[in-house]
């Protein structure tokens, strides 16, 4: 620690006989200072002061007290060091862009890991986004806020009316619009720091989504499509698990949400979920069998039901998965909430629910792996 400082993040207040740094129950602490004793410590701890200057300074304190005093604050996460700056990697834009993200990460910042990693850490990270509709509109824009340096969006649709409930990358000028081409006018001017991306195509196998995967040399794959009905699940959950690419995926219903994670070699699969739900409703298959082989337009156009996603329930989605994904940058599968877990909610009450998930030796999708 060359030169200590309160991190800005933490508010210092002088009260009488004690200081309080840090706002909030997660963020604060107080110190009993009778007689001022600790007044000039806190004071020096502005960054512009080695621990000699500071001593030399803090003539009420020994320098045991002093080094004492500065290890404990730092363990508690209250002090940086103002000596690391940032690489030379950042742009100045980037900086003070992402300025109001590197407070936050000074707060998770160890001796270890400083708040510009963090950042470089999400920079330095690529995520294919199969599906820029609802929640993939929304997950666009959250991880662009985070600063994921790259994102390749992939859809074949054009931008409706009925999509402006939601769908947030696209406006009333750009009807008719194709989606990839919108969305980059929308990016290109929100964050110009990032590259953006995107392919105008329909998937139709996990072949084509392999490729996707392989070509666009991805680390993260986010699987918000939900087109073909009955197949896509299963195929990028098969191009994901050969790939050995983590993938984060949503659903948004009427009303009700559902996420879940595959990492592979280590969580269960989407096949492996299929057989959780095969236990519970063994008609399932043969249900999945007829989805998918529905032929007769009459027959189609009953199944199908117009889509009843409401905006706040794609954003919902959208900062959920943002923060999974930037939780797995960070600590890979410690903190991922949908770690062999399957995450769903019920908009109406909020009610929700974290369902464990089994890893099935017999998966013929991940067992092998
Ligand atoms: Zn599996």
């Amino acid at each position: 620690m060359k030169l200590p400082k309160i991190k800005s993040i933490h508010s210092v207040l002088f009260l009488k006989d004690k200081i309080r740094i840090g706002m909030g129950t997660d963020y604060s602490i107080e110190i009993e200072n009778p007689d001022e004793k600790y007044t000039k410590l806190i004071k020096s701890l502005d960054g512009r002061n080695t621990i000699e200057e500071i001593t030399e300074k803090c003539v009420t304190l020994s320098k045991g007290e002093i080094l004492e005093s500065i290890d404990t604050l730092c363990d508690l996460g209250y002090i940086e060091d103002n000596s690391i700056k940032p690489e030379l990697d950042f742009s100045d834009a980037e900086l003070q862009r992402y300025s109001v993200n590197l407070n936050f990460f000074s707060t998770l910042d160890t001796d270890v890991i400083s708040k510009y990693e963090y950042q470089r850490q999400l920079i330095k990270t690529h995520v294919l986004i199969l599906g820029i509709g609802g929640i993939g509109s929304n997950i666009c824009l959250s991880l662009t806020e985070l600063g994921i340096g790259k994102i390749t969006a992939v859809d074949f649709d054009v931008v409706e009316y009925s999509n402006l409930n939601r769908q947030v990358l696209y406006n009333t000028e750009q009807l008719g619009r194709r989606k990839t081409d919108a969305a980059k006018d929308f990016m290109n001017k929100f964050n110009p720091e990032i590259e953006f991306d995107t392919i105008h195509m329909e998937i139709s196998s996990s072949d084509d989504i392999e490729k996707l995967i392989f070509e666009s040399n991805c680390d993260i794959v986010v699987n918000v499509a939900d087109y073909p009905t009955g197949y896509i699940d299963f195929w990028v959950n098969e191009a994901c698990v050969r790939s050995n690419t983590p993938c984060f995926s949503a659903l948004v219903g009427k009303k009700n949400g559902r996420i879940y994670s595959i990492v592979p070699n280590k969580s269960a699969c989407f096949y492996c979920q299929y057989l959780d739900d095969l236990k519970i409703r063994p008609d399932y298959e043969e249900e999945l069998e007829t989805v998918r082989n529905i032929r007769n337009k009459d027959e189609l156009d009953l199944f199908r039901t117009p889509n009843g996603a409401l905006g706040p329930a794609c954003l919902f989605h959208g900062y959920f998965i943002a923060y999974e994904i930037m939780r797995y940058i960070f600590w890979g599968t410690d903190k991922l909430l949908t770690y062999n877990k399957r995450f769903s909610i019920d908009f109406m009450s909020f009610q929700q629910e974290f369902t464990e998930l089994n890893k099935y030796s017999e998966c013929p999708v991940c067992s092998e792996r």
